[in-house]
């Protein structure tokens, strides 16, 4: 899979994409990044890529004409690919999103700086996604939190794919309590259902902490998750333990 970022600082991405996972991953070329800098595509001779608000107010708007310039320049060898812009006006983006655009064969970013962009780039981009609701000073972190994401749903990049069957969020709900030894730790015990070696112990146990963790953390999340017959009757028992029931 392919990703083009344009970004005004393209130096940002040299760490983050050579180490760990991801760093392998480009290297086996499981994932291929092509970094583009927008001052490149801009037309006059200062290069200039913003410029002041109309209407007035603070800081300074990225300009149009070296956005789409950039776009038209960039033809990837791929048919399936989608222009993204990063926005705090974005749809939130989820490990669902994340899932769906592993399926494209590329993505184009594009990272915002200053007080934003001129409106009318939004005519040539497919998705606007958010990472939270707070306000960072570009769009060069949230690329990196979509690389990052939508890789590890790519065939070969995580060393187990089972994680991904595991993790928070895959089946609608967070994952449960992990322990690696010492079985004890000043005083802190490995549950015993983890040392028993009865798998079906083992995954009851896991299921009704992930379901348990939920409920207290993100009861928001239960609404929505995909729940058995046996889930729900884990959380009858869950909710009548926090109530001080039997
Ligand atoms: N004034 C803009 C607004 O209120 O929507 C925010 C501009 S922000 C300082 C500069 C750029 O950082 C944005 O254009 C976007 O590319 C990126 N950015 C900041 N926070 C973000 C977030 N939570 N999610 C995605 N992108 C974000």
């Amino acid at each position: 899979m392919r990703f083009d970022i344009l970004s005004l600082f393209p130096g940002f991405f040299a760490s983050p994409l050579g180490e760990s996972i991801i760093g392998k991953a480009v290297k086996k070329g499981l994932i291929e990044v092509q970094l583009h800098n927008i001052r490149d595509f801009a037309a006059d001779k200062h290069r200039t890529t913003d410029d002041s608000p109309y209407g007035g107010g603070a800081g300074m708007v990225m300009k149009v004409e070296p956005i789409v310039s950039a776009l038209e320049a960039i033809k990837g060898p791929y048919e399936r690919r989608k222009v993204m812009l990063t926005t705090p006006q974005g749809i939130p983006f989820t490990q669902k999103t994340a899932k769906e655009l592993a399926e494209l064969e590329g993505i184009i970013i594009i990272c915002g700086r200053y007080e934003g962009f001129d409106e009318r780039i939004r005519a040539f981009v497919d998705i606007e996604v958010s990472i939270g609701d707070y306000i960072l000073t570009g769009g060069e972190i949230p690329a990196l939190a979509v690389i990052d994401s939508v890789a590890r749903f790519i065939p070969g990049v995580l060393g187990d794919e089972d994680s991904l069957r595991t993790d928070s969020f895959t089946r609608g709900l967070l994952e449960y309590p992990q322990y690696t030894r010492p079985e004890e730790f000043r005083g802190m015990r490995v549950p015993g259902e983890l040392l028993s070696g009865n798998h079906g112990l083992i995954d009851r146990w896991r299921r009704k902490k992930s379901l348990k963790r939920t409920l207290q953390r993100r009861p928001d999340l239960i609404e929505s998750a995909e729940l058995t017959e046996e889930d729900r009757a884990l959380l009858g028992e869950i909710k009548k333990e926090l109530s001080g029931g039997a």
